[in-house]
C-alpha cells in the first residue's frame, strides 16, 4: 500500500526533500486491533515537530499522522466493539489503560501515553493507505458525519471539549472569549461554547474574522492590533448591560501564550477562568500575578482529552450542531505542499490529506 514516508529529518522545514509517497507492508490487525481505509486524514502541528526531529527525534522511517477516517477491512480475534463495513475514526492518544491516572479517567495523564502517528512508528502513523489501532482508540462516525468531517475533527475537537467542558466547566451563559478563533481549535471552541449558549468572543486575524462569525461567533476581534483587549473590554460592557451584572469574560479559552497572555488576564472577571492548551507564539508570557490572586483566577493546562470526549464531540456532530472547517484538501503527492501550507498559518480550520481515489 502507499504511504507518505520520510527517512531524514528536515530541520529546514524543506519538505519537499523528505517526504515520499512510497509502498510499504499493508497492516494485518493483533487481536486487539482494527484495521481500516484512509479515506481522508488531517494535518496536525506535531506532523511538523516530527519532520524537524525536535523536540524529540521520531522513529524513522516515519508515517506520519494521527487524525483518519474510513472503513473498517479487518478486526482481530478479541475486538468486541467493530466489525467490517463500519465507517470509523482515530483517536490518537495511545494510553497505557492499566495505570493509576488511566484508571481514573484521566488516560492524558499517563505517563505512558503516545501521540499515535508522532512519537510511534516506525512507519505507524495516519498519512497511509490502511491504517491499524487497537479497539480503544476508534471510534464511529455518526451517521450524517463525512470521513472529512471526522477526520479534521477528531484530535481537534477532543482538545477543545477538554478544554472547555473537561477542564473549565462550562456553564450556559457564561461570557466566553475564544482567542485564535480561525484555527482548529478555535473554530471548536467557537461552536462548543455556542451549544452552551454563551455569549462569544473570538479573536483571529482579519481575514477570519468573518468566518469565526459564520460558525456562530457573537463577536470577532482583530488581535492583531496592539489594543483588542479594550474592544474586548468594550463589548463585555455591552454584554453586561444586557445580562446584568459585572463586564468582563467568565472563560478564556487559550492556545496563543506569550503575547496575549496577560492581556486576557485583565479581561477576566472576579473568579474567572483561563484555560490553554498550547502557546503557539511563544511560553515565555510576562504575567502580572496580581491579576491571579486579587481576583482569584483559575488558571487550567489541558492536553488532548478521554476517547469519551471525543465521542460527546462526535454525537453534537452527528446532530448537526458542530461541524468541522475544512480548509482544503490535498492528494499524498502533495503532502510537501500541504505542510508548507501549514507552516505559513494562512489558512481556517484543517488540511486535509488523502490517497489517490479515496
Ligand atoms: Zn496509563
Amino acid at each position: 500500500m502507499k504511504a507518505v514516508v520520510y527517512r531524514e529529518y528536515a530541520p529546514d522545514d524543506d519538505y519537499a526533500k523528505i517526504l515520499k509517497v512510497e509502498d510499504i507492508d499493508s497492516p494485518k490487525p493483533k487481536p486487539d486491533e482494527v484495521v481500516f481505509t484512509n479515506k481522508a486524514s488531517a494535518l496536525n502541528y506535531n506532523d511538523i515537530w516530527g519532520m524537524r526531529g525536535v523536540p524529540i527525534p521520531v522513529p524513522v522511517p516515519h508515517v506520519s499522522g494521527s487524525d483518519v477516517a474510513g472503513d473498517v477491512i479487518a478486526v482481530g480475534e478479541d475486538v468486541q466493539g467493530f466489525k467490517v463495513g463500519d465507517r470509523v475514526v482515530s483517536h490518537s492518544n495511545l494510553a497505557c489503560r492499566v495505570c493509576s491516572d488511566c484508571t481514573s479517567g484521566r488516560e492524558f495523564d499517563c505517563t505512558r501515553r503516545q501521540v499515535w502517528g508522532f512519537q510511534t512508528g516506525p512507519l505507524w502513523g495516519a498519512y497511509s493507505e490502511e491504517v491499524h489501532l487497537p479497539e480503544v482508540n476508534v471510534s464511529k462516525i455518526p451517521e450524517g458525519v463525512s470521513y472529512d468531517d471526522a477526520a479534521a475533527a477528531s484530535m481537534t475537537i477532543l482538545t477543545s471539549w477538554h478544554m472547555l467542558v473537561g477542564r473549565a466547566k462550562i456553564t450556559p451563559g457564561q461570557t466566553v472569549l475564544i482567542m485564535g478563533g480561525g484555527s482548529g481549535v478555535g473554530s471548536f471552541g467557537i461552536q462548543i461554547a455556542k451549544l452552551y449558549n454563551c455569549d462569544v468572543i473570538a479573536t483571529a486575524s482579519p481575514d477570519k474574522l468573518e468566518k469565526c462569525k459564520e460558525l456562530g461567533a457573537d463577536y470577532a476581534v482583530d488581535h492583531r492590533k496592539d489594543d483588542w483587549h479594550k474592544e474586548v473590554r468594550g463589548i463585555t460592557k455591552e454584554i453586561a448591560k444586557k445580562k446584568g451584572g459585572a463586564p468582563g469574560i467568565d472563560l478564556s479559552f487559550d492556545h496563543i501564550g506569550e503575547t496575549h497572555f496577560n492581556k486576557q488576564l485583565t479581561l477576566l472577571k472576579y473568579g474567572a477562568t483561563l484555560v490553554s492548551c498550547g502557546a503557539t507564539t511563544g511560553y515565555d508570557a510576562k504575567i502580572d500575578l496580581r491579576h491571579i490572586f486579587f481576583k482569584g483566577i483559575n488558571v487550567l493546562g489541558s492536553t488532548q482529552g478521554t476517547k469519551a470526549e471525543l465521542d460527546q464531540g462526535l454525537y453534537w456532530m452527528g446532530q448537526g450542531k458542530i461541524k468541522a472547517a475544512v480548509d482544503s484538501v490535498y492528494s499524498f503527492e502533495q503532502a510537501a505542499e500541504a505542510h508548507t501550507k501549514m507552516l505559513s498559518g494562512k489558512f481556517f480550520g484543517k488540511i486535509l490529506m488523502k490517497p489517490e481515489g479515496a
